[in-house]
């Protein structure tokens, strides 16, 4: 559905799942191809030697902070901690990140808070300029963004995991879609239409949580086909390439403010 709602008007999500033998026409839904676009899948959608835009890494000091943790209840207070250690990230196409990171990393904040900074250094400039700033805990749960806030919550152990696996750019990836764009496009009528006609996830994980994670899951397929469509699994490729073919509106001419941004940036 990105691609239709990028290109305004053409649905390659759904010819791809023909293509592919998964979508069985008629009124079915198609089973999704992936659990989920980061960890379950092999496709290494950003490279570590892709481009990145420079930055340079202050540390401003400690402070206190507002840190949400999924591990903790809603009590306001416990949101908060005292001696976090705040770096500030100011890149050179002008975008400037806080990493907020918990004083149970110690000695190890730096090094994390330089995790985020390359992963970052590697999104869109219409991503990056979004993010007011990241949270690092101490612990291993999965990532997750508070798009109202501007910023997504990262966890260390989590981090090393997804970096041995090569699938930390990505996490972060996903993350600031669901910053960037989750507000404005995720439940919008146009979307939610796309969605209907399609009548298809890519992933169980976008099929479950529709109004939320259909956005960042899609996305990261989305942008790869625009830009390295070589890194999507060949089947997978071939059907994107025959229908970009058929139908030039969904080149680059087409493409909406995402689209052209991942194009020139992923
Ligand atoms: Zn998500």
């Amino acid at each position: 559905m990105i691609f239709k709602y990028i290109a305004r008007n053409i649905s390659i999500r759904i010819l791809m799942l023909i293509g592919i033998g998964v979508f069985a026409g008629g009124p079915m839904f198609a089973r999704p191809l992936f659990k989920n676009s980061v960890a379950s899948t092999e496709i290494d959608f950003i490279h570590t030697d892709d481009p990145s835009v420079a930055f340079r890494m202050n540390e401003v000091g400690r402070e206190r902070k507002e840190m949400p943790d999924k591990r903790s209840g809603d009590g306001d207070d416990a949101l908060f901690l005292e001696n976090v250690g705040v770096f500030e990230l100011t890149y050179s196409d002008g975008t400037i990140v806080e990493v907020w990171a918990s004083p149970q990393l110690e000695s190890s904040a730096a090094l994390y808070a330089r995790h985020c900074a390359d992963a970052m250094a590697k999104l869109p400039h219409a991503l990056r300029s979004q993010l007011k700033h990241v949270v690092v805990h101490f612990g291993n749960e999965s990532a997750f963004a508070e798009e109202r806030g501007g910023f997504f919550v990262v966890y260390s152990e989590n981090i090393e995991i997804r970096l041995a696996n090569n699938d930390f750019e990505e996490t972060v990836f996903h993350e600031a879609i669901h910053v960037a764009l989750e507000a404005e496009h995720a439940r919008s009528e146009g979307w939610l239409q796309a969605q209907k006609e399609d009548r298809a996830f890519i992933t169980q994980y976008a099929e479950q949580q529709p109004k939320k994670e259909d956005l960042p899951e899609f996305a990261l397929f989305a942008c790869t086909y625009f830009k390295h469509p070589e890194r999507l699994p060949q089947r997978v490729q071939d059907e994107l390439a025959q229908k970009n073919a058929q139908s030039p509106e969904v080149s680059s001419a087409g493409y909406g403010h995402l689209g052209a941004d991942c194009k020139v940036a992923l």
